[in-house]
């Protein structure tokens, strides 16, 4: 495959963009969550996860002494403050044992392993990280801030693709390379409502077939519910996280016209015109609140089944 130094130096830039921005929304968001992880601002990574082509280059390029390693540390974040560093290979986060999971090469199973046995540990107590720094032991003592919980992945490759399925926002290496990181940004926080409003459990429980996706019959007034839900969390998500809410309108200007097909042209989806029409009404809602974080009615109403009601969420483009 000819990874080079390069190649690895721009996806370990990737990661970190897209780390940085889920780090933002997923800690200033804490509040607006029922599922929480301790936040302590680490990306990782593991050999197993490259192909048999290009693992040994990635072995000799970032050294690592571990199966897991850090890929990089989040600016300002607990683990920074810690003073681990990238290429640190981990041994120990907490009670997690890292040469006791689960890994397979060529996948992502251990590092997707390692996520969520951290995420599971308590979110507010400290952490103890042993890891190992050009041959030589470290341990540090991390304190971790509340985060809401899921995973940001980013899917490389040269299409365009977002998605959430409870417990992981993914979204396509081609945003980012396309589109301002506060439009970025706006991407994700849409992915992300959905697991903060618990869609997925709640699409389930009306019984909606995944396998047949979104466009059919009586499941469509769920997955429009759902839309228009994850759309209007998401400007509050954006402001709570100091980001502009208008960053959603900046994408959906950019992204609605030029994308013909693909997931966000289904039939489940309202059309662009009129997310942004709700979009921008719900901004200038927003606009008159000075409290932060801010709470929509939304988080407490997610408890409830999904009613199929998107027709009085919908704003329409006059
Ligand atoms: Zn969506």
């Amino acid at each position: 495959m000819g990874q080079n130094r390069e190649t690895f130096e721009a996806v370990r830039e990737a990661d970190l963009t897209l780390a940085t921005i889920g780090w933002r929304l997923a800690v200033s968001n804490a509040p607006l969550c029922d599922r929480l992880e301790p936040g302590i601002g680490l990306q990782l990574h593991t050999p197993d996860q490259f192909d048999s082509a290009s693992r040994t280059a990635a072995q000799a390029h970032f050294g690592f002494a571990t199966p897991v390693a850090v890929e990089g540390v989040i600016a300002g974040s607990p683990a920074e403050r810690a003073g681990l560093r990238r290429d640190d290979s981990l041994v120990r986060v907490g009670s997690v044992d890292i040469a006791a999971l689960p890994g397979k090469p060529a996948t992502t199973q251990r590092l997707v392993a390692t996520q969520l046995a951290i995420a599971a540990l308590a979110p507010d107590a400290p952490v103890e990280v042993e890891a190992i720094r050009a041959g030589v032991p470290v341990k540090v003592t991390i304190q971790p801030v509340p985060a809401c919980r899921t995973r940001f992945e980013l899917l490389l490759g040269s299409s365009y693709n977002a998605s959430a399925d409870g417990t992981m926002v993914q979204i396509s290496s081609q945003f980012l390379e396309e589109y301002t990181p506060d439009q970025v940004a706006a991407a994700v926080a849409h992915e992300f409502s959905h697991n903060i409003l618990h869609h997925r459990d709640r699409l389930e429980a009306r019984g909606v077939d995944f396998g047949m996706l979104s466009g059919f019959g009586a499941n469509v007034k769920y997955f429009r519910q759902t839309e228009l839900q994850a759309d209007l969390l998401s400007v509050y998500l954006l402001a709570n996280a100091g980001y502009s809410p208008h960053a959603s309108i900046d994408f959906w200007k950019r992204f609605g016209p030029s994308k013909a097909g693909g997931i966000f042209r289904s039939r489940s989806h309202p059309h662009w015109r009129d997310r942004v029409a709700t979009l921008e009404a719900e901004i200038a809602k927003l606009e008159t609140i000075s409290a932060r974080p801010m709470i929509p009615s939304l988080i407490a109403e997610r408890s409830q089944p999904l009613s199929g009601d998107w027709q009085s969420l919908l704003i329409r483009k006059k």
